[in-house]
């Protein structure tokens, strides 16, 4: 193991901000006035439900969302989303428009497609998931119940630099792996979801924000617990939430203000994936596929221009203490996950890394 810092570029779990955790610790055993740990308050009791508020409003100032959108706070992770998008949203046989832009939309479309009649709108399989298919290839049906994105394709590192034009169809975006990276548009969307386990921290947390106009359309199947109405109107409370994983987002939410909000994290994620890219480029060893434009802020994918080398590259890389840089296994190569909490000198020490490996 190595002796000095560690990072961690896992792309299926984030770094969480040091000072979180430790906050984190101190207040696990301090019982404090209420005269219980955080850990044990009851969803019901005044102490939870100021905590659980104070997360929502800290995300909506984050994020400036305005009052006519609810924030939810559900279980079950991003591929639950998967299909309680179509539950809630379209009548039984409705149908709706994805954009296949790797391996998450795929996903998307494959759990989807049990509940709802799914077209691709456009595919980037014709160009090897290398870019996003521009909007001019788009085909969308206007009587579409949604229309779904990936903003982030965590196993390919691609992301959209700019938002797609979906007519009055809304726009439905699957944020898991740049969800709080960057300011956003929220009137641009119908609903956003993401898990929480990369950007904020806590696995099975999933954040919806979705447009009050669509919180009418749930067919009666919709368990209880998953319907957006339902939860909206229990404010997140129709059964036990996670509790403690709420508390952990809302101190995240406070650590990205005292950072200067999402403007700050967003210049500095160009920063880090900026001078990361610059470093592939400029190498003869290193290859990232995927066009420019549409390259990953969050997950840098590159490969060794001598493949065989891969191996060696990753067990030299972990004894320098940079961790979890292999790629997805449906894609291979390397997968560097630049997620909100890792610090510019992790980029730095992978750059360096690399440069040396290199020579
Ligand atoms: N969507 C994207 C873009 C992801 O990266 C992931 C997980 O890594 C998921 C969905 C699935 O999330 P979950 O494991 O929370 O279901």
């Amino acid at each position: 193991f190595a002796t000095g810092p560690v990072y961690n570029f896992a792309a299926g779990s984030g770094t969480m901000p040091g000072e979180v955790l430790c906050q984190a610790r101190e207040e696990l055993l301090e019982r404090g006035r209420s005269g219980m740990s955080v850990m044990e308050m009851p969803f019901t009791g005044e102490a939870f439900q100021a905590i659980q508020r104070q997360a929502v409003q800290d995300l909506r100032e984050l994020l400036d969302i305005p009052d006519h959108y609810q924030v939810l706070f559900l279980q079950g992770g991003a591929s639950a989303q998967f299909a309680l998008l179509p539950m809630n949203l379209l009548p039984r046989g409705g149908r709706a428009d994805y954009l296949d832009s790797g391996y998450w939309s795929r996903k998307a479309m494959a759990e989807g497609g049990r509940y709802a009649r799914i077209r691709v709108a456009a595919s980037g399989a014709a160009y090897g998931y290398r870019c996003i298919p521009r909007q001019a290839e788009w085909q969308l049906d206007p009587d579409a119940g949604y229309c779904h994105i990936t903003s982030n394709e965590t196993v390919d590192g691609l992301a959209y630099s700019w938002l797609p034009d979906t007519g009055g169809v809304p726009l439905v975006a699957d944020m898991t792996s740049d969800f709080l990276s960057r300011p956003l548009a929220i009137e641009r969307y119908g609903v956003i979801y993401a898990g929480a386990q990369k950007n904020i921290g806590p696995a099975g947390l999933t954040v919806v924000i979705v447009r009050d106009d669509l919180l009418h359309s749930a067919r009666p199947e919709t368990p209880s617990v998953f319907n957006y109405r339902v939860q909206a109107e229990s404010e997140g409370r129709f059964n036990t939430p996670l509790t403690y994983a709420i508390y952990l987002a809302g101190l995240v939410f406070r650590w990205l203000k005292r950072q200067g909000g999402l403007s700050a994290i967003a210049a500095r994620n160009r920063r880090k994936s900026e001078r990361l890219y610059e470093a592939i480029d400029a190498s003869q060893r290193y290859v990232c596929r995927a066009r420019q434009e549409d390259r990953s802020p969050m997950n840098v994918c590159f490969d060794l221009a001598d493949a065989s080398l891969t191996a060696e590259f990753l067990a030299q890389a972990q004894r320098r203490g940079l961790l979890h840089l292999q790629g997805h296994p449906a894609r291979g190569g390397v997968r560097a996950s630049l997620y909100n909490a890792m610090p510019e000198q992790g980029v730095d020490a992978l750059i360096e890394f690399m440069r040396d490996f290199a020579a």
